[in-house]
């Protein structure tokens, strides 16, 4: 049983590069995660996910607020005792430790090493290959995936109540990242692990996690699971963050009621607003569709890019002499220069405060 509440959590960092200028990481910070729950911190660089997940493992102290595991205090609870595996982005492999001695680390302290090639086994799972051959080596003598391997492996290889992972699976293969996604969803459903997993890969987030929680500059923006953040966002940056490929958003201002964005032509607005204001529109590429000539509005093609795992082809046109992103069949065969025609799916049209970048419902 492990959840994990962080109330009112803020973090500064002193720029020793810049004449100790204060980077303020994390704002009042309010999260709960529930037992066995698989939380993702999505954001962009910088927003402060590392920060979180240190802050979270006890390995750097907040400047206000407090973190709880079930009700206690972290810092009431020794560090042997909170149940942590850990995997970061820079691996932290001690050099002058092979492999076997890293991951056997924690059971041998306990006189359980033979439970050492159980966990290797279940590593070996999630990043499908046979880790046992690494088990030899030191670090220096390992590749960057290989070393992510060894500190996955340390972090199973204990018992466990709560995964910090960090990019985890940034240096494997890409035919192994998406295997490993769902063999570790797999396992922490099986060991009932809380798992708090912090990525920018939204596929990555989308197939782990059961809850996202957005983030921007130290502090949560929305959180939910993917497909409610991606299909009601609560902002601009949400709109703008989630989803491949990214929104269209169009500027207007506010005409008679209604949204006029001059070429673009007119919309109704969700709810009133005063004429003048300054409204963004956004409509996912996935909301036009490529029909015949009748009715469709004139685009015209300036490239065609294939994406063949996803099975779509992103078109990028020009409409109402506006760029548009726009996700057409992947079988359907289109040429740059072309002229298409195109029907845009008003109803689900999304529109943003252009000054605070807050949804218009
Ligand atoms: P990324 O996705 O690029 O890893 P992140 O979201 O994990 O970024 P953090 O590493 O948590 O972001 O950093 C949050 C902010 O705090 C950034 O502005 C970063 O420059 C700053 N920061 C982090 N650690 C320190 C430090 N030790 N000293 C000074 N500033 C720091």
């Amino acid at each position: 049983m492990r959840t994990i509440t962080l109330k009112d959590v803020s973090k500064t960092f002193y720029d020793k590069s810049r004449k100790l200028t204060p980077v303020l990481a994390i704002k009042d910070f309010n999260l709960h995660v529930d037992d066995g729950e698989a939380v993702v911190l999505l954001g962009p660089s910088g927003c402060g996910k590392t920060t979180l997940l240190r802050l979270i493992a006890g390995l750097d102290q907040p400047d206000s607020g407090e973190i709880f595991y079930n009700d206690l205090p972290l810092d009431e609870i020794p560090i042997e005792d909170r149940g942590i595996g850990m995997v970061f982005q820079n691996y932290v492999l001690i050099p002058h430790w092979e492999s076997r001695k890293t991951v056997g680390f924690f059971l041998r302290l306990r006189d359980r090493e033979e439970e050492v090639p159980a966990h290797v086994n279940t590593v070996a799972k999630i990043t499908g290959v046979d880790i046992e051959s690494l088990m030899g080596r030191f670090p220096r003598n390992l590749s960057g995936g290989e070393k992510q391997r060894v500190s996955i492996a340390r972090a199973f290889a204990r018992d466990l109540e709560l995964l910090l992972f960090d990019e985890p699976f940034a240096n494997l293969d890409a035919k192994f990242r998406a295997q490993a996604r769902v063999e570790l969803k797999r396992l922490i459903q099986e060991f009932n692990v809380t798992l708090i997993y912090v990525t920018h890969d939204q596929v990555e987030a989308m197939s782990v996690a059961d809850r996202i929680v957005v983030i921007n500059a130290g502090r949560i923006i929305q959180s939910g699971p993917y497909r409610d953040l991606h299909d009601d966002p609560d902002s601009l940056f949400v709109a703008e963050f989630l989803g491949t490929p990214t929104i269209n958003a169009f500027w207007g201002r506010v005409n008679d009621g209604e949204w006029d964005g001059s070429y673009m032509g007119r919309a109704a607005l969700p709810r009133p607003r005063p004429d003048g204001s300054e409204v963004i529109v956004g409509i996912r590429p996935q909301h036009i569709k490529i029909c015949d000539q009748n009715g469709g509005i004139p685009a015209t093609i300036e490239r065609v890019i294939p994406f063949y795992a996803e099975q779509y082809t992103l078109l990028e046109v020009w409409l109402r002499k506006r760029r548009w992103r726009i996700q057409a069949p992947l079988h359907e065969r289109f040429q740059p220069g072309e002229t298409v025609h195109c029907q845009l799916d008003w109803p689900r049209a999304l529109f943003f405060d252009a000054a605070s970048g807050d949804r218009i419902r």
